[in-house]
């Protein structure tokens, strides 16, 4: 799981401060310096992390959080919002031509994920935007990524320009963009060639495109699992093409964070998307805010909702959304989200997203395999309807009658009602916008 490491050291660089009425410097300088260290651990560049905790340390002082109300708290939403400043912040949305069609150049190294973002790209402005993309096949060093392109390109239904691999890959630009301008395409995607290391003839190739084309959108992808490697690749890259955008892949991987908090930072240049899969349909955009708190393992509702939006029927996560909310939601809610959470993907992962579960020591315990689902609807099956929509009366004796209807053990219903109630209360503070899904962070 990305962030792992870094997630559980920040959060134990701020359990020392816990209930504590009041810091004293030594206290915020032992927490500071826990910080700097799991920023470093986590391949954060040096600068960058210098930068972080000057700005965190001179905020906690500034304000005289040491002294108030609940200072380990308020450290916390200071940790928090730098995150997210470093990060940039606010989403930065996908340049557009005044005049169609939008010409969009993927660039990066070899394996970062171009051509797998190209057409993941290509879907979501199709299915968002009810757009007419056109995809470019232009790297011809590489046989098999014209292949590779075409392949993609069948999946989601999007047309593929391509002149093989004998013709000059400014040529094919140009062609391209020519074919789309025809075609009346509104967004033309050109995958370039990569290559395992910068070298000047890629660089070059890649300037001559540039300006060949007048691209509105020079997309970096950036593999998140190779860190500091990150940063001088995207240094690199950007340095002779003023990239405008970053596509971090891989966030799905057990990156340790450096590049995500790092590449904002150093390039000046914003991160546009995420990849978090290798199906065409994980490309999100990148929240910094809300990648912030899901490095903070403060889990991430935005996202869940969103994801359950995407995945299913808007109306349906208006109105789980609502019942969070209202604090209505029961087991008959909890199966139907098994329901549709079964075919979303693996439920750790979906899990994680739940503000305060990311560091649950009981998710960690729970083996997540589509068998457990099945085992977790065999015993809401097993309620009778008062029990489903109203849990409070679940008695022992019920619970042990529960466990003989659906064949599962004593303990997994009692865990797993447990369980449930810690959800249904954690979703609900967080969903009302206060701070408790950190104060709980603080206190678990
Ligand atoms: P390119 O050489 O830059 O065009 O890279 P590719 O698009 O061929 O991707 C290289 C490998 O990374 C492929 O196996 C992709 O499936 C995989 N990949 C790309 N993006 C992601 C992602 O977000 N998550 C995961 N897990 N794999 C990815």
């Amino acid at each position: 799981m990305a962030f792992e490491g870094l997630t559980e050291r920040l959060q134990n660089a701020m359990k020392t401060l816990r209930g504590k009425g009041k810091v004293s410097q030594s206290d915020l300088r032992a927490t500071m310096r826990e910080i700097r260290l799991a920023l470093l651990e986590a391949d954060v560049n040096f600068q960058v992390v210098r930068d972080f905790v000057k700005t965190v340390e001179e905020r906690a002082n500034g304000a005289k959080v040491l002294e108030g109300l609940n200072p380990s708290q308020q450290i916390v939403k200071i940790v928090d919002e730098e995150l997210t400043k470093t990060m940039g912040e606010e989403a930065v949305p996908l340049n557009k031509a005044e005049k169609i069609p939008t010409i969009i150049m993927m660039s990066g190294l070899q394996g970062a994920g171009k051509t797998t973002t190209a057409g993941k790209l290509a879907l979501k402005l199709k299915n968002e935007q009810n757009a007419r993309p056109l995809l470019i096949a232009d790297d011809i060093y590489r046989p098999a990524a014209i292949d590779q392109l075409q392949t993609v390109g069948q999946q989601i239904d999007v047309p593929v320009f391509s002149l093989g691999t004998d013709v000059d890959p400014v040529e094919i630009a140009k062609r391209g963009v020519e074919q789309a301008k025809q075609d009346h395409n509104d967004y033309v995607i050109i995958d370039t060639a990569g290559r395992l290391q910068i070298d000047e003839k890629l660089m070059d190739e890649l300037s001559h495109i540039k300006d060949a084309v007048e691209p509105n959108e020079i997309l970096l992808v950036i593999d998140a699992m190779t860190g500091q490697n990150a940063v001088a690749t995207a240094e690199g890259f950007n340095k002779t093409l003023d990239v405008t955008g970053v596509v971090l892949t891989k966030l799905d991987g057990d990156t340790r964070g450096g590049a995500a908090l790092s590449i904002r930072a150093v390039t000046q240049k914003p991160i546009k998307f995420v990849g978090q899969g290798e199906k065409m349909s994980d490309l999100d955009v990148f929240y910094p805010d809300r990648m912030a708190s899901r490095i903070l393992g403060m889990g991430d509702m935005l996202s869940l909702i969103e994801k359950t939006q995407k995945e299913y029927d808007e109306k349906q996560a208006q109105e789980l959304s609502e019942k969070i909310q209202e604090n209505t939601f029961d087991f008959n809610d909890f199966v139907d989200q098994l329901n549709q959470i079964q075919k979303m993907g693996p439920l750790d992962e979906i899990m994680k997203m739940i503000p305060g579960m990311a560091n649950n020591p009981q998710l960690k315990n729970a083996n997540m395999d589509p068998k457990d689902m099945d085992h977790l609807k065999a015993i809401v099956y097993s309620m009778t309807d008062q029990e489903r929509t109203d849990p409070d009366v679940l008695n022992p004796s019920r619970r042990r009658r529960i466990a003989r209807g659906s064949g599962r053990p004593i303990q997994e219903v009692n865990r797993m009602i447990k369980q449930f109630g810690q959800m249904k209360t954690m979703m609900n503070k967080v969903s009302k916008g206060n701070m408790s899904g950190m104060e709980n962070m603080m206190n678990s």
